[in-house]
């Protein structure tokens, strides 16, 4: 991770180097995508060659949009309409686009996310954190958008922790009865809606799918009683992860990672906080 503010060709340049040396690698394990922050971040000329360029090379998409109210009010000034349709008048709604956040949506900006089978990341712990507001969720569902969770900016980096609040929240928001099951949470969670670039063979255990597999042990202290509702193991336990698998390689074993040793985890997590330390972010919440 690279800190330094660059300008946009810098940036597109570094993109294109490292699309070629990792895009692909390890039979598609690692996807780069062009990542153009958000539509306030970058001038529309700028935005606009971006998307003719993904078009053009078949590059993935990965933006920030709607996360918080500002990013609407500078649309409709700048452009005269709401950032999905923004978005949609520049070529980048799609299968190959990922959007964070979508808090400040309206329907029809669902409506044609829906329509594009464009993929959008649910971040309900940064959206939290931040203050930006809560993304209607259940709205997106009915229309059968391709919704998944993204951790952006939170600290625990748990896609479980993400499934836990994203419940709690949209039954705040929407409240009674409760509309999102604890099933379909977890459906979430595990990539069975949302086909997410990359990982489009993932989240049901078939032939033809990549055999990922996370096994949790609920039989431990941590571990929530009621095992008829499996998913309630997984939401809402702090069961141990015992094993997990990624396209059939064992990649923990008996809650032992295989792949990296304990100093090397220490390793990186030193130059990771390091490196969010520097983020404007971060030193404005000091
Ligand atoms: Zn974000």
């Amino acid at each position: 991770m690279d800190t330094q503010i660059k300008t946009y060709e810098e940036t597109l340049k570094e993109n294109m180097v490292l699309f070629k040396k990792w895009n692909g690698v390890d039979d598609n394990r690692i996807t780069v995508s062009l990542g153009p922050c958000g539509i306030r971040f970058l001038k529309p000329d700028q935005l606009q060659e971006i998307s003719t360029i993904a078009k053009e090379q078949n590059f993935y998409i990965h933006m920030h949009i709607s996360e918080v109210q500002e990013d609407v009010k500078y649309a409709k000034k700048k452009f005269g309409k709401r950032p999905v349709e923004v978005l949609r008048d520049m070529g980048f709604l799609g299968e190959k686009t990922l959007l964070a956040h979508a808090v400040w949506v309206s329907e029809r900006e669902i409506d044609y996310v829906a329509k594009t089978l464009t993929n959008i990341a649910h971040c309900p712990i940064s959206n939290t954190l931040l203050l930006s507001g809560i993304a209607p969720l259940i709205n997106m569902l009915r229309k059968n958008v391709r919704v998944g969770f993204g951790i952006d900016i939170n600290p625990e980096w748990d896609v479980l922790a993400e499934a836990r609040l994203a419940m709690y929240l949209t039954n705040n928001l929407y409240g009674t009865p409760p509309r999102l099951q604890p099933f379909e949470i977890l459906k979430m969670a595990t990539g069975g809606l949302a086909k997410f670039p990359g990982i489009e063979k993932h989240g049901l255990i078939k032939p033809g799918y990549d055999a990922n597999i996370v096994a949790i042990n609920a039989k431990t202290p941590e571990g929530w009683p009621y095992r008829k509702a499996y998913y309630s193991a997984v939401l809402f336990s702090r069961a141990n992860i015992e094993t997990v698998i990624v396209r059939g390689e064992v990649l923990v074993d008996g809650g032992e990672v295989l792949t990296i040793g304990d100093r090397d985890i220490e390793k990186a997590k030193r130059v990771l906080s390091k490196k969010l330390e520097e983020l404007p972010i971060f030193k404005q919440s000091k």
